[in-house]
Protein backbone atom coordinates (compact mmCIF):
# COMPACT_ATOMS: atom_id res chain seq x y z
CA UNK A 1 0.00 0.00 0.00
CA UNK A 2 1.37 3.31 -0.59
CA UNK A 3 1.70 6.26 1.54
CA UNK A 4 -1.33 8.28 1.11
CA UNK A 5 -0.59 12.54 1.01
CA UNK A 6 -3.27 15.26 1.93
CA UNK A 7 -2.21 18.35 -0.39
CA UNK A 8 -2.45 21.80 1.15
CA UNK A 9 -2.96 24.11 -1.11
CA UNK A 10 -4.05 23.71 -4.91
CA UNK A 11 -1.68 26.66 -6.89
CA UNK A 12 0.62 26.21 -9.73
CA UNK A 13 3.19 23.73 -8.17
CA UNK A 14 0.61 21.60 -6.91
CA UNK A 15 -1.46 21.81 -10.06
CA UNK A 16 1.48 21.78 -12.73
CA UNK A 17 4.13 19.75 -11.17
CA UNK A 18 3.27 18.12 -8.09
CA UNK A 19 0.06 15.93 -8.71
CA UNK A 20 0.59 15.28 -12.43
CA UNK A 21 3.93 13.37 -10.99
CA UNK A 22 2.46 11.08 -8.59
CA UNK A 23 1.72 9.11 -11.49
CA UNK A 24 5.43 8.25 -12.00
CA UNK A 25 5.37 7.77 -8.36
CA UNK A 26 6.52 4.32 -6.71
CA UNK A 27 5.44 4.78 -3.09
CA UNK A 28 3.48 7.63 -2.64
CA UNK A 29 -0.66 8.65 -3.75
CA UNK A 30 -2.45 11.50 -3.60
CA UNK A 31 -5.77 10.62 -0.92
CA UNK A 32 -6.75 14.28 0.19
CA UNK A 33 -7.19 17.97 -0.58
CA UNK A 34 -7.50 21.01 1.36
CA UNK A 35 -8.47 23.87 -0.72
CA UNK A 36 -10.01 27.44 -0.47
CA UNK A 37 -11.94 26.89 -3.33
CA UNK A 38 -14.24 24.25 -3.14
CA UNK A 39 -14.95 23.95 -6.86
CA UNK A 40 -11.47 23.58 -8.01
CA UNK A 41 -10.68 21.63 -5.34
CA UNK A 42 -13.56 19.20 -6.42
CA UNK A 43 -12.59 19.70 -10.05
CA UNK A 44 -9.17 18.01 -9.34
CA UNK A 45 -10.45 15.48 -6.81
CA UNK A 46 -12.36 14.06 -9.80
CA UNK A 47 -9.51 14.35 -12.10
CA UNK A 48 -7.29 13.06 -9.56
CA UNK A 49 -9.42 9.77 -8.14
CA UNK A 50 -9.59 11.43 -4.98
CA UNK A 51 -13.00 11.02 -2.94
CA UNK A 52 -15.16 13.90 -3.12
CA UNK A 53 -15.55 13.11 1.03
CA UNK A 54 -11.23 13.71 1.38
CA UNK A 55 -11.83 17.23 0.34
CA UNK A 56 -11.95 19.83 3.24
CA UNK A 57 -11.34 23.96 3.44
CA UNK A 58 -8.52 25.42 5.47
CA UNK A 59 -10.90 25.91 8.62
CA UNK A 60 -11.18 22.09 8.70
CA UNK A 61 -8.00 20.61 8.60
CA UNK A 62 -8.28 18.69 11.33
CA UNK A 63 -10.83 16.39 9.76
CA UNK A 64 -7.98 14.90 8.02
CA UNK A 65 -7.38 13.11 11.90
CA UNK A 66 -10.40 11.34 11.02
CA UNK A 67 -8.73 9.75 7.63
CA UNK A 68 -7.02 7.11 7.82
CA UNK A 69 -5.90 6.86 4.19
CA UNK A 70 -3.58 10.26 5.19
CA UNK A 71 -0.47 9.84 6.56
CA UNK A 72 1.38 12.82 5.14
CA UNK A 73 0.46 16.49 4.38
CA UNK A 74 2.32 18.13 1.37
CA UNK A 75 1.75 22.29 2.12
CA UNK A 76 1.90 24.16 -1.17
CA UNK A 77 0.76 27.61 0.24
CA UNK A 78 2.69 30.86 0.17
CA UNK A 79 5.52 30.81 2.66
CA UNK A 80 4.36 32.54 5.49
CA UNK A 81 1.59 29.90 5.86
CA UNK A 82 3.72 26.72 5.99
CA UNK A 83 4.39 26.72 10.10
CA UNK A 84 0.35 26.86 10.86
CA UNK A 85 -0.16 24.23 8.60
CA UNK A 86 2.97 22.12 9.72
CA UNK A 87 1.96 23.00 13.28
CA UNK A 88 -1.53 22.38 12.92
CA UNK A 89 -0.46 18.64 10.67
CA UNK A 90 2.10 17.79 13.48
CA UNK A 91 -0.72 18.24 15.87
CA UNK A 92 -3.17 15.49 14.32
CA UNK A 93 -0.13 13.14 14.32
CA UNK A 94 0.55 13.44 10.19
CA UNK A 95 4.11 13.77 8.41
CA UNK A 96 5.01 16.76 6.86
CA UNK A 97 6.44 17.63 3.65
CA UNK A 98 6.33 21.19 3.24
CA UNK A 99 7.49 23.00 -0.12
CA UNK A 100 10.59 25.73 -0.02
CA UNK A 101 11.08 28.25 1.36
CA UNK A 102 10.52 26.41 4.90
CA UNK A 103 9.22 29.55 6.09
CA UNK A 104 9.86 33.08 6.55
CA UNK A 105 12.21 33.03 9.50
CA UNK A 106 14.30 31.35 11.94
CA UNK A 107 11.95 31.34 14.62
CA UNK A 108 9.16 29.92 12.43
CA UNK A 109 11.57 27.22 11.15
CA UNK A 110 12.50 25.96 14.29
CA UNK A 111 9.02 26.06 15.85
CA UNK A 112 8.74 23.81 13.26
CA UNK A 113 10.97 21.56 13.81
CA UNK A 114 10.23 21.23 17.49
CA UNK A 115 6.69 20.70 16.71
CA UNK A 116 7.35 17.65 14.29
CA UNK A 117 10.13 16.25 16.86
CA UNK A 118 7.36 16.54 20.04
CA UNK A 119 4.63 14.53 18.00
CA UNK A 120 7.18 12.04 16.68
CA UNK A 121 6.29 13.08 12.79
CA UNK A 122 8.49 13.16 9.99
CA UNK A 123 9.40 16.93 8.69
CA UNK A 124 10.84 17.57 5.16
CA UNK A 125 11.63 20.30 3.15
CA UNK A 126 10.69 19.81 -0.50
CA UNK A 127 13.85 20.74 -1.82
CA UNK A 128 13.56 19.07 -5.04
CA UNK A 129 17.13 19.69 -6.79
CA UNK A 130 18.56 16.77 -4.06
CA UNK A 131 16.47 14.36 -5.50
CA UNK A 132 16.81 15.36 -9.04
CA UNK A 133 19.47 12.67 -10.58
CA UNK A 134 21.67 14.93 -12.62
CA UNK A 135 22.33 17.50 -9.79
CA UNK A 136 23.09 14.33 -7.68
CA UNK A 137 25.26 12.88 -10.12
CA UNK A 138 27.61 16.27 -10.05
CA UNK A 139 27.50 16.10 -6.10
CA UNK A 140 29.22 12.69 -6.20
CA UNK A 141 31.61 13.72 -9.19
CA UNK A 142 32.46 17.12 -6.84
CA UNK A 143 32.81 14.77 -3.50
CA UNK A 144 34.77 12.49 -4.95
CA UNK A 145 37.69 14.30 -5.30
CA UNK A 146 37.97 14.32 -9.14
CA UNK A 147 37.84 17.92 -9.58
CA UNK A 148 40.30 18.10 -7.08
CA UNK A 149 39.92 20.94 -4.47
CA UNK A 150 37.16 22.84 -5.45
CA UNK A 151 37.27 26.46 -5.52
CA UNK A 152 34.49 28.42 -6.82
CA UNK A 153 30.91 27.96 -7.59
CA UNK A 154 28.94 30.47 -9.93
CA UNK A 155 25.12 29.70 -9.62
CA UNK A 156 22.53 32.34 -11.12
CA UNK A 157 18.81 31.34 -10.93
CA UNK A 158 17.23 34.35 -12.89
CA UNK A 159 13.27 34.90 -14.59
CA UNK A 160 11.14 37.73 -15.55
CA UNK A 161 8.58 37.49 -13.29
CA UNK A 162 4.86 39.23 -14.27
CA UNK A 163 3.06 41.75 -13.47
CA UNK A 164 1.48 41.90 -9.68
CA UNK A 165 -0.02 41.58 -7.16
CA UNK A 166 0.18 38.41 -6.01
CA UNK A 167 1.81 36.82 -2.66
CA UNK A 168 5.32 36.57 -4.08
CA UNK A 169 5.54 40.34 -3.66
CA UNK A 170 4.62 40.48 0.05
CA UNK A 171 7.37 40.69 2.16
CA UNK A 172 4.53 39.25 4.91
CA UNK A 173 3.64 36.41 2.38
CA UNK A 174 6.92 35.91 1.29
CA UNK A 175 9.41 36.81 3.61
CA UNK A 176 11.41 38.52 0.75
CA UNK A 177 11.64 38.60 -3.10
CA UNK A 178 14.38 36.63 -5.78
CA UNK A 179 16.30 35.65 -2.55
CA UNK A 180 14.21 33.24 -0.76
CA UNK A 181 12.16 32.37 -3.62
CA UNK A 182 14.78 31.24 -6.31
CA UNK A 183 18.14 32.48 -5.04
CA UNK A 184 17.74 29.72 -2.56
CA UNK A 185 18.47 26.93 -5.30
CA UNK A 186 21.60 28.78 -5.63
CA UNK A 187 22.51 28.46 -1.87
CA UNK A 188 21.60 25.19 -1.17
CA UNK A 189 23.52 23.78 -4.20
CA UNK A 190 26.47 25.68 -3.13
CA UNK A 191 26.02 23.97 -0.18
CA UNK A 192 24.74 20.36 -1.37
CA UNK A 193 28.05 20.29 -4.10
CA UNK A 194 30.80 21.69 -1.71
CA UNK A 195 29.40 19.49 1.65
CA UNK A 196 30.82 22.61 3.34
CA UNK A 197 28.80 25.04 5.64
CA UNK A 198 29.71 29.06 4.76
CA UNK A 199 31.07 31.11 7.34
CA UNK A 200 30.78 34.67 5.63
CA UNK A 201 28.86 36.47 3.25
CA UNK A 202 28.85 39.15 1.48
CA UNK A 203 25.73 40.22 -0.79
CA UNK A 204 23.90 43.36 -2.65
CA UNK A 205 20.20 43.64 -3.44
CA UNK A 206 18.90 45.84 -5.93
CA UNK A 207 15.19 46.86 -7.11
CA UNK A 208 14.02 48.54 -10.11
CA UNK A 209 13.29 52.39 -8.10
CA UNK A 210 8.96 53.30 -8.99
CA UNK A 211 8.29 49.43 -9.85
CA UNK A 212 5.18 49.12 -7.00
CA UNK A 213 6.13 45.03 -7.38
CA UNK A 214 9.54 45.51 -5.48
CA UNK A 215 8.07 48.68 -2.96
CA UNK A 216 8.32 45.38 -0.20
CA UNK A 217 10.62 42.53 -1.67
CA UNK A 218 14.03 42.86 -3.63
CA UNK A 219 13.75 42.34 -6.92
CA UNK A 220 17.66 40.56 -7.19
CA UNK A 221 19.77 39.61 -4.77
CA UNK A 222 23.85 39.15 -5.59
CA UNK A 223 25.86 36.99 -2.86
CA UNK A 224 28.85 35.53 -2.27
CA UNK A 225 29.36 32.98 0.40
CA UNK A 226 33.05 31.98 1.79
CA UNK A 227 33.61 28.99 3.24
CA UNK A 228 36.20 27.67 5.29
CA UNK A 229 38.24 25.80 2.93
CA UNK A 230 38.05 29.20 0.86
CA UNK A 231 35.83 27.75 -1.16
CA UNK A 232 33.72 30.27 -2.96
CA UNK A 233 30.19 30.52 -4.24
CA UNK A 234 28.45 33.51 -6.28
CA UNK A 235 25.06 33.71 -6.89
CA UNK A 236 22.70 35.64 -8.86
CA UNK A 237 18.93 35.79 -8.11
CA UNK A 238 16.53 37.85 -10.03
CA UNK A 239 12.74 38.27 -11.28
CA UNK A 240 13.61 40.99 -13.75
CA UNK A 241 16.55 38.87 -16.41
CA UNK A 242 16.26 36.22 -19.30
CA UNK A 243 15.40 32.59 -17.87
CA UNK A 244 18.92 31.27 -16.42
CA UNK A 245 19.13 28.55 -14.33
CA UNK A 246 23.17 26.88 -14.59
CA UNK A 247 25.44 26.53 -12.30
CA UNK A 248 29.11 25.89 -12.54
CA UNK A 249 31.81 24.31 -10.54
CA UNK A 250 35.32 24.53 -10.46
CA UNK A 251 38.12 23.21 -8.69
CA UNK A 252 41.80 22.69 -9.45
CA UNK A 253 42.18 19.85 -11.83
CA UNK A 254 38.49 19.97 -13.56
CA UNK A 255 35.11 21.74 -13.08
CA UNK A 256 31.58 20.83 -13.98
CA UNK A 257 28.97 22.91 -15.94
CA UNK A 258 25.28 21.64 -14.57
CA UNK A 259 22.98 23.48 -17.45
CA UNK A 260 19.20 24.05 -16.04
CA UNK A 261 20.66 23.08 -12.99
CA UNK A 262 17.36 24.04 -10.84
CA UNK A 263 14.59 23.78 -13.95
CA UNK A 264 11.59 21.45 -13.50
CA UNK A 265 13.53 19.39 -16.57
CA UNK A 266 16.01 19.40 -18.62
CA UNK A 267 19.34 18.93 -16.85
CA UNK A 268 22.19 18.76 -18.35
CA UNK A 269 25.98 17.78 -17.21
CA UNK A 270 29.21 18.53 -18.35
CA UNK A 271 32.40 17.82 -17.24
CA UNK A 272 35.82 19.41 -18.20
CA UNK A 273 39.27 17.99 -17.10
CA UNK A 274 42.94 17.48 -18.34
CA UNK A 275 43.74 13.90 -20.00
CA UNK A 276 47.10 13.93 -20.90
CA UNK A 277 48.08 17.08 -22.31
CA UNK A 278 44.73 18.26 -23.57
CA UNK A 279 41.46 18.73 -22.25
CA UNK A 280 38.79 16.84 -22.43
CA UNK A 281 34.74 17.59 -22.27
CA UNK A 282 32.44 15.18 -21.64
CA UNK A 283 28.89 15.08 -21.86
CA UNK A 284 27.62 12.98 -18.45
CA UNK A 285 24.58 11.28 -19.74
CA UNK A 286 21.92 10.32 -17.06
CA UNK A 287 18.54 8.97 -17.94
CA UNK A 288 15.68 11.85 -16.96
CA UNK A 289 13.64 10.96 -14.49
CA UNK A 290 10.75 13.15 -12.77
CA UNK A 291 12.63 14.95 -10.13
CA UNK A 292 8.99 15.78 -7.61
CA UNK A 293 7.93 11.84 -8.27
CA UNK A 294 11.49 10.92 -6.91
CA UNK A 295 11.27 14.02 -4.02
CA UNK A 296 7.42 12.39 -3.07
CA UNK A 297 9.03 8.45 -2.97
CA UNK A 298 11.81 9.88 -1.30
CA UNK A 299 8.82 11.32 1.46
CA UNK A 300 6.62 7.96 1.61
CA UNK A 301 10.12 6.11 2.37
CA UNK A 302 11.09 7.96 5.38
CA UNK A 303 7.45 7.85 6.81
CA UNK A 304 7.51 4.11 6.20
CA UNK A 305 10.78 3.17 7.51
CA UNK A 306 10.52 5.69 10.38
CA UNK A 307 13.85 7.28 8.58
CA UNK A 308 14.85 11.07 8.55
CA UNK A 309 14.47 12.36 5.20
CA UNK A 310 17.52 13.67 3.55
CA UNK A 311 16.06 17.00 3.74
CA UNK A 312 14.91 17.10 6.81
CA UNK A 313 13.77 20.42 8.85
CA UNK A 314 17.13 20.94 9.76
CA UNK A 315 18.05 22.16 6.04
CA UNK A 316 15.47 24.33 5.83
CA UNK A 317 16.64 26.23 9.03
CA UNK A 318 20.14 26.32 8.04
CA UNK A 319 19.41 28.01 4.46
CA UNK A 320 17.04 30.75 6.29
CA UNK A 321 19.52 31.91 8.75
CA UNK A 322 21.97 32.07 5.92
CA UNK A 323 19.50 34.35 4.36
CA UNK A 324 18.91 36.36 6.79
CA UNK A 325 22.59 36.82 7.20
CA UNK A 326 22.61 38.01 3.49
CA UNK A 327 19.98 39.92 3.88
CA UNK A 328 21.75 41.75 6.52
CA UNK A 329 25.02 42.30 4.59
CA UNK A 330 22.70 43.57 1.82
CA UNK A 331 21.43 46.59 4.12
CA UNK A 332 24.46 47.38 5.77
CA UNK A 333 26.57 47.15 2.91
CA UNK A 334 29.35 45.15 4.86
CA UNK A 335 30.52 41.21 5.13
CA UNK A 336 28.03 38.74 7.99
CA UNK A 337 29.72 36.54 9.42
CA UNK A 338 27.73 33.16 9.55
CA UNK A 339 26.90 31.57 13.05
CA UNK A 340 28.37 27.84 12.73
CA UNK A 341 26.21 25.07 13.02
CA UNK A 342 25.72 23.85 16.97
CA UNK A 343 28.01 20.70 17.61
CA UNK A 344 25.12 18.92 18.63
CA UNK A 345 22.47 19.75 16.12
CA UNK A 346 24.14 19.11 12.60
CA UNK A 347 21.93 18.98 9.29
CA UNK A 348 22.35 15.66 8.60
P1 LIG B 1 0.45 29.90 -6.15
O1 LIG B 1 0.21 31.33 -5.90
O2 LIG B 1 0.30 29.36 -7.53
O3 LIG B 1 -0.46 29.01 -5.18
C1 LIG B 1 -0.64 29.32 -3.82
C2 LIG B 1 -1.89 28.66 -3.31
O4 LIG B 1 -2.11 29.07 -1.97
C3 LIG B 1 -3.13 29.04 -4.12
O5 LIG B 1 -3.92 27.89 -4.33
C4 LIG B 1 -3.83 30.04 -3.20
O6 LIG B 1 -5.24 30.03 -3.37
C5 LIG B 1 -3.47 29.49 -1.83
N1 LIG B 1 -3.58 30.49 -0.76
C6 LIG B 1 -4.12 30.26 0.44
N2 LIG B 1 -4.09 31.34 1.21
C7 LIG B 1 -3.52 32.31 0.47
C8 LIG B 1 -3.22 33.68 0.72
N3 LIG B 1 -3.47 34.26 1.89
N4 LIG B 1 -2.65 34.38 -0.27
C9 LIG B 1 -2.34 33.81 -1.45
N5 LIG B 1 -2.61 32.52 -1.74
C10 LIG B 1 -3.20 31.77 -0.78
O7 LIG B 1 1.92 29.60 -5.59
P2 LIG B 1 2.89 28.38 -5.94
O8 LIG B 1 3.81 28.81 -7.02
O9 LIG B 1 2.14 27.13 -6.12
O10 LIG B 1 3.77 28.31 -4.59
C11 LIG B 1 3.31 27.66 -3.42
C12 LIG B 1 4.53 27.25 -2.57
O11 LIG B 1 5.32 26.36 -3.34
C13 LIG B 1 5.46 28.39 -2.18
O12 LIG B 1 6.01 28.13 -0.92
C14 LIG B 1 6.54 28.34 -3.24
O13 LIG B 1 7.77 28.87 -2.80
C15 LIG B 1 6.63 26.87 -3.50
N6 LIG B 1 7.08 26.55 -4.87
C16 LIG B 1 8.01 25.59 -5.02
C17 LIG B 1 8.45 25.25 -6.30
C18 LIG B 1 9.43 24.16 -6.49
O14 LIG B 1 9.95 24.02 -7.58
N7 LIG B 1 9.69 23.35 -5.50
C19 LIG B 1 7.95 25.94 -7.42
C20 LIG B 1 6.98 26.91 -7.21
C21 LIG B 1 6.56 27.21 -5.94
Amino acid sequence: ERVGFAIIGLGRISLEQVLPAFAECRLARPVALVSGSPEKAALVARQCGIRPEAVHPYAQFERLRDDAAVQAVYIALPNAMHREFAERAAAIGRHVLTEKPMATNSEDCAAMIAACARADVRLMVAYRCQYELVNRAAIRLAQSGELGRLRFLQAMNLQSNGPGPQWRYSRQLAGGGALPDIGLYCLNAARYLSGEEPVEVVAQAWSPPGDARFAEVEESMSFTLRFASGFLAQAQSSYGAYQEKSCRLAGERGSLLLEDAFAYRGQRLRLFRREGESGIDQRVQIQPRNQFALELDHMARCVREARRPHTPGEEGLRDQQIMEAIGRSALHGRPEAILPLPADRPVR
